[in-house]
Parts: C-alpha cells; sequence; structure tokens
C-alpha cells in the first residue's frame, strides 16, 4: 500500500500517532478532526496515500464515501446535527491542508454561519472525545 513517511494522516493510518478512531476496514479508516469546524466533525481517509480526488483511484472512492455515508449516519443518531455537509478539498486555491485524499463530515447547525474555509482553530480534547464515544456507540 502506498505510503507516504512524511504524510500525518499516513502516519495515523499506521498507528505512528494517535488519533479517535471511529472505524476502520481494509481500505479506510474515519476519525474524529482535532480542530473541529463543529462538535462531531470527522474524517474519512483511504489508508493508502492519494494526496487528492485527481490521483484517487475510483474503487478507493467510492470505499471512502460509504465509511462517510457509515460516519455520518452515526453522526446525525449520536449528535442530532441540524443537517451534515460533506466537503472536501484539492489543492491550495481550495484551501487543502493535509494532502492525503479526505472527506470531511461536518455537522451544522441551523444559524451556525460556517464557511467553507472554517480556518483551523486547536479544538478542546475532553469535548473531541466525549463526541468520539458518543459517535462511536452508534456507529
Ligand atoms: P483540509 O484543510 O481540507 O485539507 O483538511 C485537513 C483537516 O485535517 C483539517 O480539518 C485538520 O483539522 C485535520 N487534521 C490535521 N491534522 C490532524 C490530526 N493529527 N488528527 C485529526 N485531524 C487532523
Ligand atoms: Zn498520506
Amino acid at each position: 500500500m502506498s505510503a507516504d513517511p512524511t504524510c500525518i494522516f499516513c502516519k495515523i493510518v499506521a498507528g505512528a500517532i494517535p488519533c479517535f478512531k471511529l472505524h476502520e476496514d481494509d481500505e479506510t479508516i474515519a476519525f474524529m478532526d482535532i480542530n473541529p469546524g463543529n462538535d462531531g466533525h470527522a474524517l474519512a481517509i483511504p489508508k493508502a496515500h492519494h494526496p487528492d480526488l485527481f490521483s484517487l483511484p475510483p474503487p478507493l472512492a467510492a470505499a471512502v464515501a460509504r465509511t462517510a455515508q457509515r460516519v455520518a449516519i452515526a453522526v446525525q443518531k449520536a449528535l442530532k446535527p441540524d443537517g451534515i455537509n460533506l466537503v472536501q478539498a484539492n489543492g491550495k486555491g481550495a484551501e487543502q491542508s493535509v494532502f492525503h485524499f479526505h472527506l470531511h463530515v461536518l455537522p451544522r447547525r441551523v444559524g451556525d454561519q460556517l464557511k467553507l474555509n472554517w480556518g483551523h482553530r486547536a479544538g478542546d480534547m475532553a469535548r473531541i472525545k466525549a463526541n468520539f464515544e458518543k459517535i462511536k456507540a452508534a456507529m
């Protein structure tokens, strides 16, 4: 499986750095975003290193979409947001900051005014962990 030793998501896949892991199968993992745009913000990624949508093999796009759907259903059950956006960035102009393909599962609240580029502010780990436990229980 392709991996980039400098890539933070490859390090998460390898278990070299920790994450709040929601799901794992042969091709994908899903885990909590540590700079959440909103409570329950999670990421679905392929285990293999592919920088973006342009380089992602279509079967892996399908696998990541399945994982994101599974996570989104659990987030909906666990946290009951008013909505969920699936968001995915490709390239600097799209403000992609991690060049390992990922789908954001981004819960929304009516009136939250969240913009497409929501900024990366370090999340409260205790709050992320509490949301993780609720979502994990609903998976
Ligand atoms: P993007 O800016 O669309 O490339 O999204 C990258 C996402 O990865 C951001 O929302 C970051 O908060 C998130 N992120 C970066 N490093 C980590 C990490 N170690 N664990 C969890 N999420 C991360
Ligand atoms: Zn990677």
